[in-house]
């Protein structure tokens, strides 16, 4: 395979009602009367290629992903591009997919869906069932898919007399790393507190984290239920739930522990990541204990771009240890393992610096997955 296994997909959120609707019309280049985001939509590139110019700037910037997704993309379009990696962690691969981007640039979203199922406010209630709504996000919507698959095995193998039927044990954990400290979102506040997490790397390739709590699930209604309580114990940590969530790594993870129909063990593991925003420090203007908050994130998400470089470029040596996250994840990250990274962008002008930052940092990673370096170049 010539680009490895990491993939990086491009988003851009719609304009919020208090942003110019016209961010892929005018705003950008020296004049502002140029697109500020403008994706290509014919061509060879066509939904792969991407120019950024920023607004009263000389030069615009393009860039490659593997997808570029624009404002105009659904949920479930997004979906179909990663529903093969939600099968091979059914197969037994282990998967990472992160949600990468300044806060307010629609990771939550991307992760979890719109406001029945984000972050703003009490989610609705749903009963045993999933939201069905068309703004869920990658989360309910995986999961979905694994029960629906490890549904359609079962049924398939009582059809066919002879044939085992498969075993398929799924379970769940929740995470938040803030500040290098792992809080477990499937216990009380207290608990967590409490607990020291140590995370252990087994040989049978497994990662567990002692202390934690794992929720055997054996429907996508108790995912959705389990979800609902972590997003009730995240929003009880700080009063302002965005914020706070904003400042930490949120680890989703379904194991997926069983033996294949010649009898072989699988231990597949999907891990749902979404990050802390990576905006920098100087335009958050960051004091104290907020300072502590931002050189983690700092610290964290360069230790995961360089854990993702030095796999691509298949350095001897990996940086996992660098992070919390990245040793964690470890596991998940190398080896034949797959991963995809979605770069999140805002469309809004005033954003535009940190949408360059985002997307060279998703192009480095990009394009060393393609083993050169061609991605994010300066054009005249
Ligand atoms: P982040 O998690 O990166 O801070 P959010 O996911 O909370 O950002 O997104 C910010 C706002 O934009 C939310 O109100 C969210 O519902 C909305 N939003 C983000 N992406 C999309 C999208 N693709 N379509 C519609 N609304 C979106
Ligand atoms: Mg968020």
């Amino acid at each position: 395979e010539l680009k490895g296994n990491i993939r990086v997909f491009c988003r851009v959120r719609p304009p919020a009602n208090d942003e110019d609707p016209r961010a892929d019309k005018m705003g950008g280049g020296k004049n502002m009367d140029q697109p500020l985001l403008k994706i290509d939509a014919v061509g060879e590139m066509a939904g792969r290629r991407m120019e950024v110019a920023p607004p009263g700037g000389a030069k615009a910037f393009d860039f490659n992903f593997d997808r570029v997704f624009g404002q105009d993309c659904g949920q479930g379009e997004v979906f179909e591009e990663i529903s093969h990696l939600v099968q091979s962690a059914l197969d037994g691969y282990k998967v990472c997919i992160f949600t990468y981007g300044q806060t307010g640039s629609g990771k939550t979203y991307t992760m979890l869906g719109g406001d029945a199922c984000g972050e703003s406010g009490e989610p609705e209630d749903q009963g045993e069932d999933l939201n069905l709504d068309d703004n869920r996000g990658l989360i309910p919507r995986s999961i979905e898919q694994i029960f629906k698959a490890r549904d359609a095995a079962a049924k398939a193998a009582e059809e066919n007399r002879g044939v085992t039927p498969p075993s398929l044990a799924i379970s769940a954990t929740m995470i938040e790393i803030y500040n290098e400290d792992i809080k477990d979102l499937l216990v009380s506040q207290k608990h967590s507190a409490e607990t020291k997490y140590d995370v252990k790397h087994h040989a049978d390739g497994r990662t567990t984290v002692t202390g934690l709590k794992t929720v055997e699930v054996a429907n996508a209604g108790e995912v959705a239920k389990l979800m609902k309580k972590a997003q009730a114990v995240r929003s009880t940590a700080k009063t302002n739930m965005n914020e706070h969530s904003s400042r930490s790594h949120m680890v989703f993870t379904l194991h997926l522990d069983g033996v294949d129909s010649t009898g072989q063990p699988v231990h597949g593991a999907l891990n749902l990541v979404d990050l802390a925003g990576s905006e920098r420090l100087s335009r958050t203007g960051a004091e104290g204990a907020r300072l502590k908050e931002a050189q983690c994130i700092n610290k964290s998400l360069s230790a995961l771009g360089d854990v993702v470089l030095a796999l691509a470029n298949r350095d001897a040596h990996v940086p996992f240890r660098n992070s919390k996250l990245t040793y964690l994840l470890q596991n998940s990250l190398g080896g034949d393992s797959k991963t995809l990274m979605f770069v999140n962008v805002s469309p809004a002008a005033d954003s535009s610096q940190e949408t360059l930052c985002s997307l060279r940092f998703a192009a480095k990673v990009n394009s060393c997955s393609q083993g050169q370096q061609t991605a994010g170049g300066a054009k005249k």
